[in-house]
């Protein structure tokens, strides 16, 4: 990574403001059920902590829209936190207000302390150029942990960078290192499985990865629209009618560039979006008016997951069925499971796929599992995300 990080600076006796993304799942009765996001924080935080920083942690939860709404307070992150630190982690009753300001004085050295939900204040999501100088106030040096953010240009995650000397955490590193580490210098063969609902979320990844990869594997609804334009029957599968050029664009330049795009060629089809749905094993291309594909099928399982076991370097985001329906979970296992056999490195891009490796156990044998759907996508897609450009460079 060409940005500084937490070890190129001095933190020992600062006060280190600390954007970390604790935006986790929280229960009907505010009780956290994944606390994923808490624990890759602890790298950068444990270091701070050892260093003897003044640790003032901010992130957001949730939508509160701009104001207090105490539904949205990091009240559990913290306690969850404070658990798996093994120390306590004081909460301030505010932002950037009298509360926030008085903790963040009093702080001594290795003590962690954390400020209430930046989005508490409409400010945060406008990177409003005064709340970030209230926040940078707070601190001396300011450090960027959270990758599910970085894609966002708030003030917590770049407009505050402008105000104090601002580098990156270990969990921006790490994920910086994997991805731009796969995207720039890949061990080949390098594969790319792509799936999800829509072609519309996916424009600029598939034509980034075009100059990439060495393989496509294209999976779920985002498929049809693939098969529709090369003339196959679909039947009532999702659709999007609008991308069947760019789908035909996309096919004609994997030709050109050498990249094997490869679709599913049989699907699981049902007459109802649901579960328990009588289905049937159809090939991709002729999918009877009335079907709709719910999932990859049997023969494309095995197609992608030879591919996948071949190769030294894969990338996966989005499911390749409606996972959500255990019965249309098949073809998305076949993808996990084919990941954790990989002899090399294999990514995760966030989001569902990452729910579905966790789900199933796979989590360990990934060499990396994204803590960011969104940031990952765009930074798939070639994009510099702002909660990383905002940070000085080597
Ligand atoms: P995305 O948010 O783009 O990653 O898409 C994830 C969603 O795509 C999940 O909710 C899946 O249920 C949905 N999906 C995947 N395959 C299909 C399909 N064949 N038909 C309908 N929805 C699908």
């Amino acid at each position: 990574m060409n940005k500084k990080t937490i070890e190129d600076i001095q933190v020992s006796g600062k006060r280190v403001l600390v954007r970390v993304d604790f935006n986790v799942p929280l229960d009907e009765n505010g009780v956290i059920t994944d606390d994923n996001r808490i624990r890759a924080a602890l790298p950068t935080i444990k270091y701070l902590v050892e260093h003897q920083a003044k640790v003032i942690l901010c992130s957001h939860l949730g939508r509160p829209k701009g104001e207090f709404n105490m539904k949205y307070s990091l009240k559990p992150c913290v306690e969850r936190l404070s658990q798996l630190l093994g120390q306590p982690v004081g909460l301030a009753c505010d932002v950037i207000g009298d509360c926030a300001k008085k903790m963040a004085a009093e702080l001594q050295d290795g003590q962690v302390m954390m400020i209430e939900n930046v989005r508490f204040h409409k400010e945060e999501e406008k990177n409003d150029p005064e709340f970030a100088k209230a926040l940078a106030s707070l601190a001396e040096i300011y450090v960027n942990d959270a990758f599910g953010t970085a894609h966002r240009a708030h003030a917590s995650t770049a407009g505050v960078a402008a105000y104090l000397p601002a580098v990156a955490g270990f969990l921006i590193g790490k994920e910086l290192d994997f991805m731009g580490g796969a995207l720039e210098n890949p061990q080949r063969p390098f594969v790319a499985v792509l799936g999800g609902a829509k072609v519309k979320d996916k424009l600029g990844v598939i034509t980034n990865l075009l100059d990439k990869v060495d393989t496509l594997l294209i999976g779920g609804g985002m498929s049809y629209t693939f098969q529709k334009a090369k003339g196959g029957q679909i039947g009532n599968s999702l659709v999007d009618n609008d991308r069947l050029q760019f789908c035909l664009d996309m096919m004609e330049l994997a030709a050109k560039k050498g990249v094997k795009l490869l679709l599913p060629v049989d699907n699981e089809a049902t007459q109802e979006f649901a579960n328990d749905a009588m289905r049937i094993t159809v090939h991709s291309n002729e999918i009877p008016e009335g079907w709709e594909g719910m999932d990859i099928g049997p023969k494309t399982q095995e197609l992608f997951a030879a591919e996948i076991r071949g190769a030294k370097t894969v990338i996966w985001n989005g499911p390749m069925g409606v996972f959500e329906f255990p019965n249309f979970a098949v073809g998305t296992q076949a993808i996990a499971k084919a990941m954790s056999e990989v002899d090399g490195i294999t990514i995760i891009g966030g989001g569902d796929s990452a729910a579905a490796v966790e789900q199933l156990g796979f989590a360990d044998k990934m060499s990396h599992i994204s803590t960011g759907g969104g940031a990952s996508l765009e930074f798939l897609e070639g994009k510099e995300l702002p909660g990383v450009a905002c940070l000085m460079d080597k």
